[in-house]
């Protein structure tokens, strides 16, 4: 393909996007194929002679979309939201456009000079304390990650390098084999399952500890399982909070853990994959309050704040802790200025990385930090807008108040009735949710996600969830079951509006 075809493939390509997400509202948000499909719409084998690029483009819509996942649909309501930005989307292009590997600053200054500015505009959007920034001439900084995932992961590696070395010299007859075998990492039961897999990863135990009424960790639980540790011989080492957690969006308390960690030499971790962008809003912020105790915080622009997956922002307060437990030099990687500037490759897992940082640039200028916040509260406000439709229903009940963009909310009585209603709704495609459970109870979690979201379609999508609801209940009427929702009880629901305790006996 030669320049004149790639400005021609490239601009149809462009249109190809612009009338997908136009009209993305017209497409099904749930493909409706089955495992397979695509073989019989792809020959065997790659093809001898190349093709037309106006064929494959054709095939884009025969082959690959009956079987997307429309994670923009504004009837997406699953999980936890996925950037999608036209700035986002060009600042990709023009990444890819360019192509450098950025892993030490010598092989494309830009790559590492914009990274540090953009991670200092967000650091400062979002209020964090200035010993995160790469402008407070500390030793601490910020990098963009592929996702939080990772963020986790080389929080913990850190930790336990750092802990290692400390131990070393405490305990001059431990090995370091002995050390690393004692280290211990705590975390709540509802923080993500990335969060576990980061122990895996990093040979380390990891504590689930349990989380409170509303599902917070507590530095009280911390307290008591960090000295039953230590009397145990064990080593704690790293502490994974979250802000907003992927179940019931539940902050931690950060100012209770942080005094703990501190005591005790631990490393704190805070995971805000979703929530963290909530921060650029003042509003938000008095759920990290104790973020100054935090070792690293992380955030993921590519969930909630319009940059194109993958952008996933981490900041620690003292980079010498990475470069320290990561660095592997050759002579290879060397370079004249080494020293002068952050070389990224040792603030992460793979050498290679990608200019991610200009899709924030590009997404920072055109929303501006207005744009950013109007969409945040745009969406938390949509999330307040069905949680009205669920109180003003007496069929249902908020499992716990809405909580940023999301609401958690089940139908009153046995579980089995969710669950019916959770398997209609993900039958008939026309919404797509995903399905919990809170203190044992089965729940169904409605996130805004879409950009494209509005108003009518959180009507919509609560039109769908009562017309299944009512289905199900008259069904179960007539099936003579079990059926919560006679006419008196439906009248003694509305007059009580007390809401059943999640652990009662259902
Ligand atoms: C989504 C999510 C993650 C995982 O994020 P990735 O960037 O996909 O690794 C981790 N923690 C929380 C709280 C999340 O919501």
């Amino acid at each position: 393909m030669d320049a004149k075809e790639f400005r021609e493939f490239g601009k149809a390509t462009i249109d190809y996007i612009a009338d997908y997400l136009e009209n993305i509202r017209d497409r099904p948000v749930l493909p409706g194929v089955e495992p397979g499909y695509m073989r019989k719409l792809l020959p065997s084998e790659a093809p001898e002679e190349p093709e037309e690029w106006e064929d494959v483009l054709k095939d884009v819509e025969r082959v690959i979309m009956p079987g997307v996942t429309h994670w923009h649909s504004p009837q997406f309501h699953a999980y936890y939201p996925t950037a999608n930005s036209y700035p986002g989307i060009v600042g990709e292009l023009l990444s890819a456009g360019i192509g450098c590997i950025g892993f030490s600053w010598m092989t494309s200054p830009a790559c590492t000079e914009l990274e540090v500015a953009m991670m200092d505009w967000l650091g400062k959007l979002l209020e964090l304390p200035k010993e995160f920034l790469n402008c407070s001439d500390g030793p601490g900084g910020g990098v963009i990650q592929g996702s939080a995932s990772e963020a986790s992961l080389v929080a913990l590696l850190a930790a336990k390098e750092r802990t290692v070395q400390r131990i070393k010299k405490e305990r001059p007859d431990m090995d370091e084999g002995e050390i690393k075998a004692k280290l211990v990492a705590y975390t709540s039961d509802q923080s993500n399952s990335s969060v576990e897999k980061a122990g895996i990863l990093g040979s380390m135990m990891m504590r689930l500890l349990p989380v409170d009424e509303k599902c917070s960790f507590r530095g009280s639980t911390l307290k008591e399982a960090v000295e039953k540790d230590k009397a145990a011989g064990l080593i704690p080492c790293v502490v994974i909070a979250t802000l907003g957690t992927t179940g019931t969006c539940a902050f931690d308390s950060l100012d209770e853990l942080g005094p703990v960690c501190h005591e005790n030499h631990m490393w704190l971790h805070v995971d805000a994959a979703y929530a963290g962008a909530a921060f650029i809003c003042p509003e938000f912020r008095h759920h990290m309050a104790g973020v100054e105790l935090a070792d690293s915080f992380n955030f993921n622009p590519h969930k909630w704040l319009l940059v194109n997956f993958d952008c996933s922002a981490m900041w620690v307060k003292n980079a010498n802790d990475l470069v320290g437990a990561f660095s592997v030099d050759r002579i290879y990687l060397a370079h004249q200025k080494q020293g002068l500037a952050p070389d990224y490759r040792d603030w992460q897992i793979p050498l290679g990385r990608r200019f991610r940082s200009l899709k924030l640039w590009f997404v920072l200028r055109l929303y501006g930090a207005s744009g950013l916040r109007n969409h945040i509260r745009k969406q938390v406000a949509l999330a307040h807008s069905f949680e009205k439709m669920v109180l003003a229903d007496p069929r249902f009940e908020l499992v716990l108040n809405a909580s940023m963009g999301l609401v958690c909310f089940r139908l009153k009585g046995a579980d089995s009735i969710t669950k019916k209603l959770y398997e209609a709704l993900s039958q008939s495609h026309k919404i797509y949710v995903t399905a919990a459970t809170y203190a044992g109870s089965y729940m169904i979690r409605f996130a805004v996600c879409s950009r494209f979201t509005e108003e009518k379609d959180v009507q919509f999508a609560w039109k769908e969830i009562c017309d299944q609801a009512e289905q199900i209940l008259s069904c179960e009427q007539n099936g003579h079951s079990t059926n919560p929702f006679s006419k008196e009880m439906l009248w003694e629901s509305a007059q009580n509006s007390e809401i059943i305790p999640p652990n009662a006996t259902r």
